[in-house]
């Protein structure tokens, strides 16, 4: 895309020529159509559980269930869950935001990642229970300090581990797994899950970007957590990675610096 404007080249009031500036505005273009996707994106999002809510709560206000406290209940049960949904979103939508704008700032503290890890692990504890998975955090043990903000790797452990739960059959397994390299710790998130196929790979830290949205629904998730771990460890001055075989498994991982 080309953006041109005229200049007059003027010399004490006489026209001497004309030059035109040709500005390339694809960049522009590009952060624009990002943008405009990311609003419909939002609103779409937000539409959803919206709307279930809207719908259930009016025919819970109908009055036609007062004989029928069974279904009166479900419907409750349904419109907690999607409001629970909204809540997740608005907080993801939030922190993406202050990562985007800089607002965010870091309190840095040395960290032993087996203690963070078995923290988050325990937060989960229940979810992974529910689908019969172990979390296995033994290969953290005596790997050395990073410089982290605990807070922000709490998010990023969780989010992690909360998306191996889900894309993992019952049953499975999921490993910590760590590496050193140049100053930096590489912590692995291993697990036996469903993997990703290579083509949606690169596009899988993208905000909203999920492999299968239909399947993924039932899931639960925002699609935003995976763009919210590549900006928090970026603001570390970390890199993320991925490793994944279809039907096999998934690695993410993430490197920090150590202390
Ligand atoms: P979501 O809220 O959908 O989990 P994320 O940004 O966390 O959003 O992840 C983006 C997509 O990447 C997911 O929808 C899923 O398709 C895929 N994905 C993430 N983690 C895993 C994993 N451990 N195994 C398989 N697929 C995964």
């Amino acid at each position: 895309h080309l953006l041109t404007h005229w200049v007059p080249l003027r010399e004490e009031g006489v026209l001497q020529g004309i030059v035109a500036v040709f500005h390339d505005i694809t960049d522009l273009k590009k952060l624009e159509n990002i943008r405009r996707d990311f609003v419909a994106n939002v609103s779409h999002e937000l539409r959803t559980p919206v709307t279930v809510i809207k719908g259930y709560g009016e025919a819970l206000l109908g009055g036609t269930l007062e004989n029928d406290p069974e279904r009166a209940r479900r419907f409750v049960e349904i419109i907690y869950s999607h409001s629970e949904r909204l809540a997740d979103l608005i907080g993801d939508l939030l922190t993406l935001s202050q990562l985007e704008s800089g607002t965010l700032t870091l309190d840095l503290t040395p960290l032993q990642i087996e203690r963070a890890a078995g923290h988050a692990a325990g937060l989960l504890e229940q979810k992974a229970g529910r689908k019969q998975i172990t979390i296995n955090t033994a290969a953290l043990a005596g790997a050395p300090a990073i410089l982290a903000d605990p807070g922000r790797l709490e998010q990023v452990l969780i989010n992690l581990l909360d998306n191996a739960i889900k894309y993992t059959p019952a049953s499975g397994t999921i490993s910590f797994i760590t590496a050193e390299e140049n100053g930096m710790l590489r912590i692995g998130v291993r697990d036996t899950g469903i993997g990703i196929p290579p083509k949606d790979l690169p596009r899988i830290f993208e905000r909203f970007y999920r492999v299968d949205a239909a399947r993924n629904r039932d899931e639960g998730g925002t699609g935003l957590g995976l763009s919210i771990v590549k900006h928090i460890v970026q603001l570390h001055g970390g890199t993320v990675a991925v490793e994944s075989e279809p039907g096999k498994g998934s690695t993410f991982w993430i490197s920090l610096r150590k202390a």
